[in-house]
């Protein structure tokens, strides 16, 4: 239910609103605007009536929030909201696109440095690297487990690169905190409830990835899940989702969901060409598109030898390939900027 506060309406009244939806066991998200302040109740909203909040002082109208989601609904804060990961890399609102980079999995300490090294002199300010990997056959590459973080650690340490690596199970949650900026919630469990509401408790920036056929409302819900339990620090990513044709894709690229996702929420959103296309040179071209349509931020596969990676080789792109790409974004975000 949102709440709106007459333009003259006092702070006295505004806590008095909030106090009263909070008596009533509901939670409240405040929007201080410049013309008016706006406060959003969650919880059970629906055992009372507009009526009841409508008749306080100081409020001028109640609206009904018709979404499922609420806290990740843009109708509960209209603001963008933005992620700091470490003290200045900032994804949403209007800041430039954050480029993170790296391999799909992290397969040794030499190779891992050599990649955080080339992303980080293309501008990249988040190192990518799976040390806990999905996959969907028993005997593939499962990654290095905890020594793959360990790597991951010197390579922030040398670099300056945040982290930001996946998190399969809940029980590992404690270890993986102690080694990333960002946890990364793969598409494989995007549902997988408990895990969600375990990364809800921490405070750890989380990257969410839409399932693999996740509708949009499913994949808010999963944030709407992990907001619920307390942590509001979620950058969604569209990473393409399974339809009737694989033939040339390894999976459909919804750039629409973009936009989409800016209009109904107020989390930011990146986009993961690599995962969405399966193809090294449909990278490129989605990449921008991304960026066009208004992404926050772009996820991207680097090898030095693609040929050679241990997991998602045909996706990946070399060093010059990326080298080349960061080049095209950073004229694309300059065009985009505003006159
Ligand atoms: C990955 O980022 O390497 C990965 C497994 O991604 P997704 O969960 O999108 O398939
Ligand atoms: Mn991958």
């Amino acid at each position: 239910m949102i709440i709106i506060m007459e333009p003259e309406s006092t702070q006295e009244q505004v806590d008095k609103v909030v106090k009263h939806i909070h008596d009533l066991g509901m939670k409240t998200i405040l929007n201080k605007g410049v013309v008016q302040t706006v406060i959003a109740a969650i919880g059970e909203t629906s055992k009372y009536s507009t009526d009841q909040f409508e008749i306080l002082e100081g409020v001028r109208t109640v609206q009904r929030i018709q979404v499922p989601f609420k806290l990740a609904s843009r109708d509960a804060h209209h603001l963008d909201t933005v992620v700091t990961v470490g003290k200045n890399i900032k994804f949403g609102g209007d800041n430039p696109p954050v480029i993170i980079a790296g391999p799909c999995s992290v397969e040794n300490q030499e190779n891992l440095l050599a990649i955080a090294n080339v992303a980080k002199e293309c501008g990249a300010k988040v190192l990518r690297g799976g040390a806990f990997k999905p996959r969907t056959g028993p005997r593939a590459f499962e990654g290095l487990g905890k020594l793959g973080l360990e790597f991951l650690d010197v390579a922030r340490k040398e670099t300056g690169l945040a982290v930001v690596t996946e998190i399969m199970d809940a029980r590992d949650l404690e270890m993986i905190c102690n080694f990333t900026d960002i946890l990364q919630v793969g598409a494989r469990n995007m549902q997988n409830f408990t895990l969600l509401n375990e990364i809800g408790k921490t405070n750890k920036p989380v990257l969410l990835k839409r399932g693999l056929a996740a509708t949009i409302d499913e994949w808010l819900l999963a944030a709407e899940r992990i907001m619920d339990k307390g942590n509001t620090q979620i950058i969604m990513c569209e990473r393409g989702i399974r339809t009737f044709d694989n033939k040339y894709t390894r999976n459909t690229a919804d750039i629409a969901a973009i936009p989409v996702i800016k209009r109904l929420s107020h989390l930011p959103v990146i986009f993961d060409p690599s995962h969405a296309t399966g193809k090294w040179n449909l990278v490129a071209p989605l990449a921008k598109a991304a960026v066009v349509a208004g992404a926050h931020g772009l996820i991207i596969e680097v090898h030095p030898e693609p040929e050679k990676a241990l997991s998602d080789g045909p996706q990946t792109l070399n060093f010059e390939n990326f080298r080349n790409l960061v080049k095209e974004i950073d004229r694309l975000i300059k065009v985009l900027a505003p006159a």
